[in-house]
C-alpha cells in the first residue's frame, strides 16, 4: 500500500474517533497528516464538510504553501496555513485543530493572561513532562480573522515536535510526531480544560454555601 493510502486511512480513523467525541460541531475543525518531506506534502481535510461522515473526498493533498496538488473538486480547509507552519517549523507528522466548548471557555477565561498553566497534573505526562509538580503552559493567541496573520501569531510557539496553541474563543491546534501523539496531546488538553472548568465551578459552589 502506498504511503499516501496508509496516511489517508490513518487520518480517516482519527477523524472518526474525534467525530465520536462530537468535536466537529457545525463542520468546524480540520486535520492534517504529513505524507512526505522534501518536498513537503500533507493531507488535509476538505473545507466545509461534515466530518462525522466518511466520503471519498474527505482529504486532499497539498504542498508546503497549502495549495492542492493535482486535480481536485474540493478546497483545502480555510485554516490549512496553520498546518503549513507546523510542518515547516518542526518534525511534526500530524496536526489537529478542533473547536470545543471547553477549549473556547478556557481560552476566554485566561485569554488576557495569554496562557493557561497546569501544574502537578498526571496528564501533563502526555506532553513529555515527567517530573513531580511539572508545569505545562498552553499559549493563547488572538483570533485574527485574517488566516495568514493568525498563522504568523502561532509561529513563536512552534518550538518542539509536539505542542498545543489555543486560539481565543475559537479552538485549539495541537501537533505531534505522528497521529497517535497528536491525538494524545489533544485528548490530554481537553481533559485538562474540562478538569479546570469543573474545578472552578466546584470552588464557586463551595464559596456560595459558606
Ligand atoms: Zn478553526
Amino acid at each position: 500500500m502506498s504511503i499516501f493510502i496508509t496516511r489517508a486511512h490513518e487520518l480517516a480513523d482519527i477523524k472518526d474517533e474525534l467525530a465520536a467525541r462530537d468535536w466537529f460541531m457545525g463542520t468546524s475543525g480540520n486535520l492534517a497528516i504529513k505524507v512526505q518531506d522534501e518536498p513537503l506534502q500533507f493531507l488535509v481535510t476538505a473545507s466545509g464538510k461534515d466530518k462525522r461522515k466518511r466520503t471519498a473526498e474527505d482529504f486532499l493533498i497539498v504542498d508546503k504553501e497549502g495549495n492542492p496538488i493535482g486535480e481536485t473538486n474540493v478546497k483545502p480547509s480555510a485554516e490549512t496555513l496553520l498546518h503549513c507552519e507546523i510542518y515547516g517549523r518542526s518534525n511534526a507528522g500530524c496536526s489537529l485543530h478542533v473547536h470545543t466548548v471547553a477549549n473556547n471557555v478556557i481560552s476566554e477565561i485566561y485569554g488576557d493572561e495569554g496562557k493557561v498553566v497546569f501544574k502537578g497534573q498526571e496528564l501533563i505526562k502526555a506532553f513529555g513532562r515527567w517530573e513531580e509538580d511539572a508545569e505545562w503552559e498552553i499559549p493563547i493567541i488572538y483570533n485574527y480573522a485574517h488566516i495568514p496573520t493568525l498563522a504568523a501569531a502561532m509561529i513563536p510557539f512552534i518550538k518542539e515536535d509536539k505542542g498545543a496553541v489555543l486560539i481565543r474563543n475559537h479552538g485549539i491546534t495541537v501537533w505531534g510526531r505522528d497521529g497517535f501523539e497528536a491525538k494524545k496531546v489533544l485528548e490530554a488538553c481537553e481533559f485538562l480544560f474540562q478538569y479546570q472548568l469543573t474545578l472552578l465551578q466546584a470552588k464557586a459552589n463551595l464559596q456560595a454555601v459558606k
